[in-house]
């Protein structure tokens, strides 16, 4: 730290990214990512023409991305933000509606308590109950936002699509944010409450069900007054968010032949989640049930840090929280049958020793 950082940022804890190993020794199942690459489309997207076309600035209104994703998720144009993965929609969302406080629960993306810091917004911790689940009733008629992500990471369970409604009906004159990073892996989407309730932002990203982590694009939808809050803090911090080369990509993984190689290929991460978690458990694992595309696993007579040091040592990379309640824990990413393969046969031996 310099000694020119301002005062109000010295004390900040950054958010702390999951490894990203350039040397490819690890089976890598530690930050969610797809273990397919993106669709055909979009590898098309990006050619000679769009590359030579950079000199220009990127479309900073991002029109045909906006109308792809509107039509795709059956809204307006106006109800749609893109950001440069959704971390950027979170953030510019703390921004404008946070200002009375926010609640979030106590185990849940470590970013929200990140972006709570960085602004100086009083932070509401809500305990998940003893099974790791959110109480809705906890969230109800709050004297401040909340943000909730559904799924929820690192555990990977999800609220039906009644609890969330009950929880933003609760709350008329707050923004309640949805976190639907991991909506397609078995989730219920909020995005046709949006139409319902103007106090609703629902956040979505490519980094995960569409294997896109690498292109930054998120999108946030919700009414049209709260995504032209958004736009305010776009333009006033950085109005080419998106690069050309995301914006040509983010459409094109939006058309029928993308929808439906996504669709296939997230049916097929589902599979292997459900045969592993299966595989685990016979094993003696704690599992818990997943709607997402990682597990949350406990190993038995082991510690989490422990476990993770000898996944690491044969080659297999998870994430692991010192969080003292889920410090036994580990966050396993779905990877391919074979990938999960290799984790189960090294938990075989870990067991054993
Ligand atoms: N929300 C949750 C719950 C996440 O786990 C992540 C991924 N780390 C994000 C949002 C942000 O993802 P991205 O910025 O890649 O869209």
């Amino acid at each position: 730290m310099s000694r020119f950082l301002a005062k109000k940022y010295r004390t900040l804890d950054a958010y702390v990214p999951g490894e990203q190993p350039r040397d490819k020794r690890y089976i890598k199942l530690n930050t969610n990512e797809f273990p397919y690459p993106p669709a055909p489309d979009v590898i098309a997207a990006v050619d000679a023409d769009v590359i030579s076309d950079l000199r220009l600035y990127s479309d900073p209104t991002a029109k045909n991305l906006k109308e792809s994703l509107a039509k795709y998720y059956g809204v307006g144009a106006e109800n749609v933000f893109v950001s440069n993965g959704s971390d950027e929609s979170l953030n510019f969302a703390f921004a404008c509606f946070f200002e009375d406080g926010v609640a979030f629960a106590d185990l849940t993306y470590g970013f929200y308590s990140v972006f709570a810091d960085l602004y100086g917004i009083d932070a509401k911790i809500i305990p998940l109950n003893d099974d790791f689940s959110i109480v809705p009733e906890e969230y109800f008629g709050l004297d401040r936002g909340a943000v909730i992500a559904n799924p929820n990471a690192p555990t990977g369970k999800a609220l039906p699509l009644s609890d969330i409604e009950r929880i933003v009906a609760s709350n008329p004159d707050r923004v309640i944010v949805v976190d639907e990073a991991y909506v397609d892996f078995g989730g219920e989407s909020a995005v046709p409450l949006t139409k319902k309730y103007d106090n609703l932002l629902v956040c979505m990203t490519y980094s995960k069900s569409r294997g896109m982590a690498g292109a930054r694009l998120g999108f946030a939808i919700g009414n049209a007054e709260l995504i032209a809050d958004l736009e305010l803090m776009k333009y006033s911090t950085n109005p080419y968010n998106l690069d050309s080369l995301a914006l040509r990509m983010g459409a094109a993984a939006l058309t029928d032949s993308s929808k439906a190689y996504y669709e296939e290929k997230v049916s097929e991460v589902i599979k292997v989640r459900e045969d592993t978690a299966e595989k685990l458990k016979s094993l003696g694992v704690e599992v818990l049930p997943s709607k997402a595309n990682f597990l949350f696993a406990k190993l038995p007579n082991i510690s989490g840090g422990e476990a993770y040091i000898k996944l690491r040592e044969r080659g297999i990379l998870v994430r692991h929280f010192s969080k003292e309640r889920i410090s036994d824990y580990l966050r396993i990413s779905i990877g391919t049958a074979d990938d999960m393969a290799a984790l189960v046969d090294a938990v075989v031996e870990i067991i054993k020793e």
